[in-house]
């Protein structure tokens, strides 16, 4: 396999920030959401990408952690004669005529050195994934990442999903503050505000879709925030609270789905093309994932969103 080389790196990670940062039509738009906020793992509310150098990092660090713990190994003990001799780890320093690769190894050895010293965690070893989460910022962990970042969901439908549980959509609310446009009229209903309270709880068209879906899967759907909804909502059964998920997702992608054709196309289609859209949509999902109930009540729950 061949090496990526430190620019192929930033150009790898400059495509997937690009892609997944701004709107798709105009890369002078402003960001969706920062790059920071989508490499944090999954708990602390991000999609749990990778940020290259720094697993890069990470990986060399395991060099540094063989050299401070295995000194019986083949290639440490030639590191001691070589390199470090008679010296200590922790405070040797390279000389100018050693190596790129030993000079970047130590380099990577001063970062880690706090680590090291603490020695937190590392009872059991090093592994470049400890070592990845160590050189993370310091952030919370966040409630919500159960329902919007998971396997279960149609991919597209957890990422606007995931944009709109932050509010990070790019409504024209924030267009107007950025003097891009000069009104925010509802593309949907022509009558609010668009702001992200408004498309997902006030707007009328919005609220006759979420109706028709309720009525279609026999379950009360929030007047209120919906992410907040899904998180407390206390369903016994496991398989009907992720079904719930995959169903307000829908709903939430094919809202905004609506809400870009209008507004590039000028037509809106009817609140029942959009349930028959969700309902494909979440149907073939139910068939392809595992939602395994034990529950005689929800499988025939689930049975029956199939066929109405
Ligand atoms: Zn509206």
């Amino acid at each position: 396999m061949r090496r990526i080389r430190g620019n192929e790196r930033n150009e790898i990670e400059a495509v997937c920030r690009d892609f997944l940062c701004h709107d798709k039509e105009s890369k002078t738009s402003p960001a969706l959401v920062a790059w920071e906020q989508i490499c944090r793992p999954k708990k602390y509310g991000g999609l749990g990408l990778k940020k290259l150098h720094l697993w890069n990092l990470a990986s060399i660090a395991k060099y540094v952690w063989w050299i401070e713990s295995k000194a019986g190994h083949l290639w440490v003990k030639w590191v001691h004669a070589i390199y470090i001799k008679a010296g200590e780890w922790h405070s040797y320093k390279p000389t100018l005529n050693s190596s790129w690769s030993w000079r970047k190894l130590c380099q990577v050895k001063e970062r880690f050195l706090p680590l090291l010293q603490s020695g937190d965690g590392l009872q059991g070893g090093y592994t470049v994934s400890q070592g990845y989460s160590w050189l993370q910022p310091a952030v919370e962990q966040v409630d919500w990442a159960p329902w919007i970042v998971n396997n279960w969901l149609v991919p597209k439908h957890g990422f606007i999903s995931w944009l709109a549980g932050q509010h990070r959509l790019l409504t024209q609310d924030r267009l107007l503050r950025m003097k891009i446009i000069q009104t925010n009229t509802c593309y949907l209903c022509g009558q609010g505000h668009e702001e992200h309270s408004h498309l997902f709880v006030r707007c009328v068209y919005s609220s006759t879709c979420k109706n028709l879906v309720s009525d279609w899967c026999k379950e009360k759907l929030p007047e209120q925030d919906w992410c907040e909804w899904w998180i407390k909502s206390r369903y016994r059964n496991i398989s009907k609270k992720k079904i719930m998920g995959l169903i307000l997702a829908a709903l939430i992608y094919h809202i905004w789905a609506a809400r870009n054709t209008c507004r590039v196309d000028r037509f809106l289609s009817r609140p029942e093309v959009l349930l028959k859209k969700i309902k494909n949509d979440v149907r073939s999902r139910i068939k392809n994932c595992s939602f395994k109930s034990h529950s005689r009540g929800v499988v025939m729950w689930t049975d029956q969103m199939l066929v109405s």
